[in-house]
């Protein structure tokens, strides 16, 4: 920016004489006063009264930076999430959610309680601006006041925190959700003061199931209940969505049974994995190879991971258990995971039990006979897969909790005859 650039900024924002302002500027940079320190110093002249403080320009949300060190904007509250944390020792309650106008959303912490209510069109008088994953996030906190609007702001943007179970992302806080509790249990954990009693589980509705863990356990929460969970956060865990309540949040019986879908949504394999994984999913591919670590396999009786040749990485020289697995790639020209089967599932393909495994391995002596068996019986047909889709740096793995070979429909196997007999 140069100095023309900067006087006329300068000058809009103070309101001001724009050749005026640019004269003084220039006056003071001939001296070698530091730019900053200049324009500092020239918003104690004009800005009259303001106490010293600058105030920031009022910008359109969209227009919002992690350049900007504070901005004013006028914004309707879409979402107010209530939440404790620990900072040096202390608890603070804060407020979190988003803000919109018709330009974009951004997301706030308020640090002091500023009576934000979703729906309300508010004007956020001199928010600090903070960088949080590469986007502008908003600070709410001593310096900054909040000015209820009297004109409610029409905004593109869903106002309060109403949400399927299919819609929620990490980072999402201010939520409610109507759901079932499909599994419940409750742990004990080490907390930060000592060992605290949560519950953890899995919640369904019509469109998803998600985990979700209560750590101020509600007594609501029993398995089969239909519920309406107000001001949940969610954030990820082992790559996916969960759901997390609070001591803030309001846990209410309804009247309905909310109705769960037993299928698992399907969707292409290429944009499942863009998305960062999914809790309960089902794919449809091709299996194309049966990977190195399948069939006869090993594991740590410690640690439960596998093991090769009796080493477990993490607990040296161990006596190893045997188990089954398979780890296969699945295609569906979208893109590839690798699917992981259990023993049960595993048992079911290769067709047979953990100890007929042993005894072919034995009788071939060799124990790759196993991973070679089930190679040939899954390779080059296609499967429907439904399971836990993680997505970390090491790729893409579903744990599968079911395994069907896709059976030809009447209608292509009528397709194959037809061409076999024109042939
Ligand atoms: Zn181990």
């Amino acid at each position: 920016m140069d100095i023309d650039q900067r006087a006329e900024a300068l000058a809009s924002d103070l309101g001001a004489d724009k050749e005026e302002v640019r004269a003084d500027l220039q006056n003071l940079l001939e001296y070698d006063v530091p730019v900053d320190e200049a324009v500092q110093s020239l918003r104690r002249k004009y800005g009259g009264g303001g106490g010293g403080g600058s105030t920031p320009s009022a910008k359109a949300v969209g227009e919002v930076t992690t350049e900007d060190a504070s901005v004013t904007v006028t914004a309707r509250v879409l979402t107010v999430g209530k939440r404790t944390i620990r900072y040096q020792g202390d608890d603070f309650t804060i407020f979190e959610g988003e803000l919109a106008d018709d330009s974009a959303t951004i997301s706030y912490t308020a640090w002091n309680d500023f009576d934000l209510e979703p729906g309300a069109t508010v004007t956020v008088g001199n928010a600090g601006v903070r960088e949080w994953e590469g986007e502008p996030e908003l600070n709410l906190g001593d310096s900054t006041d909040v000015t209820v609007e009297g004109e409610t702001l029409e905004v593109p943007y869903e106002v309060g925190g109403e949400a399927a179970l299919d819609d929620l992302s990490p980072g999402d806080r201010g939520v409610t959700v109507e759901v079932v509790v499909a599994e419940v249990e409750s742990r004990t954990i080490d907390g930060r003061d000592g060992p605290t009693d949560i519950l953890s589980g899995v919640l369904a509705d019509e469109t998803a199931r998600l985990p979700f863990t209560d750590w101020n356990p509600h007594p609501d929460l029993t398995e089969g209940a239909s519920l309406r969970l107000a001001d949940c956060y969610v954030r990820e865990f082992r790559g996916v969505p969960s759901v997390n309540l609070s001591e803030f949040t309001t846990v209410t019986p309804l009247e309905r049974t909310v109705e769960v879908s037993d299928s698992a949504p399907r969707e292409a394999i290429g944009p499942a994995v863009a998305a960062g994984g999914a809790y309960d999913i089902e794919l449809v591919g091709s299996l194309l190879d049966v990977r190195d670590g399948s069939g006869l396999i090993q594991r740590c009786p410690e640690c439960n991971r596998v093991i090769q040749n009796g080493q477990c990485r993490s607990h040296g020289q161990v006596d190893g258990e045997d188990d089954l697995r398979v780890k296969a790639i699945l295609d569906d020209g979208t893109g590839t995971v690798t699917v992981v089967l259990d023993h049960d599932l595993t048992a079911a393909v290769y067709g047979g039990t953990l100890e007929d495994a042993l005894e072919h391995a034995r009788d071939a002596m060799d124990k790759e006979v196993v991973a070679a068996t089930i190679a040939e019986r899954v390779v080059g047909d296609e499967y429907r897969v439904r399971g836990v889709l993680s997505v970390d740096e090491y790729g893409a793995n579903l744990d599968a909790s079911e395994f069907e070979r896709v059976e030809e429909s009447a209608e292509d196997r009528a397709r194959a005859l037809l061409s076999e007999v024109r042939a």
